[in-house]
């Protein structure tokens, strides 16, 4: 009897065997409903084998083949399988969670074919010169129709009462069905990309490229196979619009199979809060393709059918978050990483991948060109590019001849006039654009009224129960919240160490902000923008209406607002408080804090009128800044590239970081020092630092400790954790919450 290995998404690193009837031929990526201990489990078959080591009469047989889904393709379990075993993590917790939810329960899902509709032979026999005039929408849906086969949202896009009239007229027989969901060959050329679609893409070809951005085009779509560019181009440089034509190359019917043509192309973007944004741009550049989005915001029915679209080829561009990196995308010719820079590609709990890195894998793998995007690169991607290993695509220039790069300027915070946190040379600047009619943007990385509130009389502080960290002041609702595990009390309304009534705020968050700015300009219209500002989606997209429709004259924001936003009147950016990641025990704070302040300083002047950025530090001569002033990336990261290098932090050497944490601080350390002698007994090329304190060391009442290694080479370092890992599994404790955390971007 034929054996297949199951992946279960269960916390175990191995394949679980089931047998199979002869009669019922299960294919490898198939998914199966089998037991597993007192219950049954939906798993994805990895493979079969013709024997085991388990005795027949323990093998169970698999309960049902879940026919209703296309099985998943040798390339993504491959994927996976390369992911399970790089991060070190199970391969059921690999594979499941990768999938839609809807696909992961043991209840059928429909296949919905994805429709597209054309004239019948009654329709293009139709005179539209004498069709009733009054069916004004009826005839344009069969005038479009008569140049091209159309979906149902190019349809939509006619008019309003566009999907009833086309219902009417597929009951009159002139307009017919029929369905995209033909199966995409597996691996096309990359090239040509193939699958049943309308014949030429329309593409809105808006503007003339400058001569950088068409040699960036240029490179990657003449680039066939593997090739990992890193389009390096400053914000404003138009790296956005060489994507688009990029993908307009890729969607193109190749010329070799006439109307057969248009690849597939993953966009990956960081953010969930961007994604609608980008949804609408990229749906208006490309009216005739269809585009889905994947992230964690969607309904399972939708994540499922715009999963199933990509798998089927008939979605031509795939916008997502990290997850998406495993998307089935049959025709896939191009992948495109837009922000590479961005920590949020890594995932910071469960299975700890990296999506960029990942995704270069499958590029790789797949033999197609993958585009890394950022203003500010990662120096992990800066120096492969400038090593060889990626190509560099630079974009120095704005590409709207009359936008300027902003200018920048720092405020020495001990010499001015401050006013809780803000010095008066900004504030008279703020009042400038306030009578211009202008905005201002005030960066603030700290949510709440103040970070901690302090007893003038004895020192007392609000530090939280459960944790290290200090509980933050918000004062609207008048309470004292821990950031770090959520525990929450009102204000007191006296010192709890002395009786003192005089209870002092300390530092300042965009609460404090907020109300120092609407004293100072009673009749300003501000705006806060910050997680607790815009709990649903639905709060920040009207926000972002109020700013565009110029209703906000200051906005006071966290780095929610730094990101990719393109706000036209804004023309001056307040930065308040940026020293701490100066001098953080973080080795990566500085090189994130430039990313972050060219990003927030990328919102100033987009439009016609130059922008300015005001930075209030304490060290106006840091070389982070002066770089900044004279927009000079290069150097910085040469510098930054240097001291990494002298330091042997990474991308100089290559690291893993165990993290242990439980109630029991002897447990934790036991654990880890365990673990450490294990490593060292390995006797490998690694480096095994000591076993420390978290940056927070205690959240939640849970004692929490770490512990590095690092070695000179990737290979190295995944040839000692394989080794490693099996004393890991043997030391914890059902006590204990451990992790390894591969390539780790958090300290
Ligand atoms: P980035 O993504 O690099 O920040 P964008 O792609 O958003 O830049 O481009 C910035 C602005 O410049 C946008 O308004 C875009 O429409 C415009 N733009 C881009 N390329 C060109 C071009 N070749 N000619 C004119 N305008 C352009
Ligand atoms: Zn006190
Ligand atoms: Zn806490």
């Amino acid at each position: 009897m034929p054996i297949v290995r199951v992946a279960l998404d269960v916390p175990l690193s191995t394949l679980f065997d089931y047998s199979v009837a002869e009669s019922v031929p299960v294919a490898t990526g198939q998914r199966v409903v089998v037991p597993f201990g007192r219950r049954d489990m939906v798993g994805v078959v990895m493979g079969s084998v013709a024997s085991t080591d388990i005795p027949p009469e323990r093998i169970k047989p698999v309960k049902q083949v879940l026919r209703d889904s296309t099985p998943l393709s040798a390339e993504i379990l491959g994927l996976l399988r390369f992911c399970s075993d790089y991060y070190r993590y199970p391969i059921g917790q690999t594979v499941l969670p990768a999938l839609p939810a809807r696909l992961r329960s043991g209840n059928p899902v429909a296949i919905k074919p994805v429709l597209s509709y054309r004239l019948s032979a009654g329709g293009a026999a139709l005179d539209l010169g004498n069709f009733p005039k009054r069916k004004v929408v009826q005839r344009r849906i069969l005038e479009k129709l008569a140049e091209q086969p159309c979906n149902l949202a190019r349809i939509k896009a006619l008019s309003a009462t566009a999907g009833a009239q086309l219902k009417d007229l597929m009951a009159e027989g002139w307009v017919e069905s029929f369905s995209l969901a033909t199966p995409l060959t597996p691996n096309p050329s990359p090239a040509c990309g193939r699958g049943e679609q309308i014949a030429q893409h329309a593409f809105d070809n808006a503007h003339t490229l400058t001569s950088e951005q068409q040699f960036a085009v240029d490179a990657v779509s003449h680039t066939s196979g593997y090739a990992c560019f890193l389009l390096h181009g400053i914000t404003g440089s138009g790296k956005t619009e060489v994507y688009v034509h990029l993908m307009h190359h890729v969607l193109q019917p190749c010329p070799e199979h006439g109307r057969r043509g248009g690849g597939q192309v993953l966009l990956l973007v960081p953010e969930i809060n961007l994604t609608p944004q980008l949804e609408n741009y990229f749906r208006s550049r490309f009216p005739d393709v269809n585009l889905v989005s994947l992230h964690s915001g969607l309904s399972e029915g939708e994540r499922l059918h715009n999963w199933q679209q990509a798998q089927l080829g008939a979605a031509h561009i795939v916008l997502g978050t990290r997850l998406s990196v495993f998307a089935e995308m049959p025709g896939l010719a191009l992948i495109i990483v837009d922000e590479e820079h961005d920590s949020s590609f890594k995932q910071q709990d469960g299975l700890r991948y990296s999506a960029r890195d990942l995704a270069i894998i499958r590029a790789s793998r797949r033999g197609v060109p993958i585009v890394l995007g950022s203003a500010t690169p990662s120096l992990e991607s800066y120096h492969n590019a400038q090593s060889g290993r990626y190509r560099m695509l630079k974009l120095t220039g704005r590409a709207l001849a009359e936008a300027r790069l902003p200018a920048v300027r720092c405020i020495n915070i001990n010499q001015a006039v401050m006013h809780h946190g803000i010095s008066e040379n900004l504030l008279r600047e703020i009042g400038q654009r306030i009578a211009r009619r202008e905005q201002s943007l005030m960066f603030i990385n700290r949510r709440g009224y103040a970070p901690v509130l302090m007893c003038t009389a004895c020192g007392w502080t609000s530090g939280c129960k459960h944790c290290a960290g200090k509980m933050v002041l918000h004062l609207k609702d008048q309470r004292l919240r821990c950031h770090h595990c959520g525990y929450q009390v009102r204000v007191p309304a006296a010192c709890p160490g002395c009786g003192n009534a005089d209870l002092y705020p300390v530092g300042s968050g965009t609460q404090r902000v907020e109300s120092v700015l609407q004293d100072r300009f009673p009749e300003a219209r501000i705006l806060r923008v910050d997680r607790d500002s815009t709990r649903n989606r639905r709060a920040w997209q009207a926000m972002r209406e109020q700013i565009h429709a110029n209703e906000v004259d200051i906005l006071v924001g966290t780095q929610m607002l730094a990101k990719g936003h393109d706000f036209p009147a804004l023309t001056l950016v307040g930065v308040l408080n940026p020293d701490s990641a100066l001098y953080s025990s973080d080795f990566r704070a500085p090189e994130k804090l430039f990313a972050q302040l060219v990003q927030v300083a990328g919102r100033a002047g987009r439009a016609d009128k130059p922008g300015e950025v005001i930075i209030q530090t304490a060290f106006p001569d840091h070389p982070l800044f002066r770089a900044l002033q004279t927009h000079d990336f290069e150097g910085w990261a040469a510098s930054q590239l240097a001291e990494r290098q002298m330091a042997g932090f990474p991308p100089f050497v290559y690291q893993a970081m165990l993290r242990a944490e439980g109630k029991q601080e002897k447990e934790v350390y036991r654990y880890l020092n365990d673990a450490r002698a294990a490593g060292i007994a390995l006797r490998q090329e690694v480096e095994i630092l000591g076993v420390v304190p978290a940056a927070m060391p205690r959240r939640a009442n849970h004692i929490r400790a770490q512990l590095l290694v690092q070695a000179k080479s990737r290979r190295v370092l995944q040839l000692f954790l394989r080794e490693w890992q099996p004393f890991l599994d043997q030391y914890s404790t059902a006590k204990l919450r451990c992790s390894l955390d591969v390539d780790p971007l958090e300290f």
